[in-house]
């Protein structure tokens, strides 16, 4: 069983995959180098309850899933809204142009 991506919960059924391009980057400095780094390989398991919030690029939908699912499992967030800023820069490219789905 592929776990979802985003949930983590529930098998996935959908690979996501996001081009190159779309892929966020990171600058990471380290002995006067900067060098960008894709933050992720641009691929995201979706199981049957996420898939719809992608396809309907509804992240703030998407967010509140994951973050209701995270708090039944006992997870607390001492700093919500810089979650919800970080995984919106995670979890946008994938819901842009470009993107291709397919059934796992
Ligand atoms: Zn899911």
């Amino acid at each position: 069983m592929t776990p979802c991506d985003f949930c983590g919960t529930v098998a996935a059924s959908w690979l996501y995959e996001v081009p190159e391009e779309n892929i966020p980057l990171l600058v990471a400095a380290g002995d006067g180098i900067a060098a960008p780094l894709p933050v992720d390989d641009g691929l995201w398991n979706a199981c049957f309850i996420c898939a719809p919030f992608v396809d309907g690029r509804d992240v703030g939908a998407l967010l509140n899933h994951i973050i209701t699912g995270a708090r039944r499992a006992g997870v607390s967030f001492a700093d919500e809204p810089l979650w919800h800023a970080l995984l919106i820069g995670k979890y946008t490219p994938l819901m842009l142009d470009g993107t291709r789905k397919k059934p796992l």
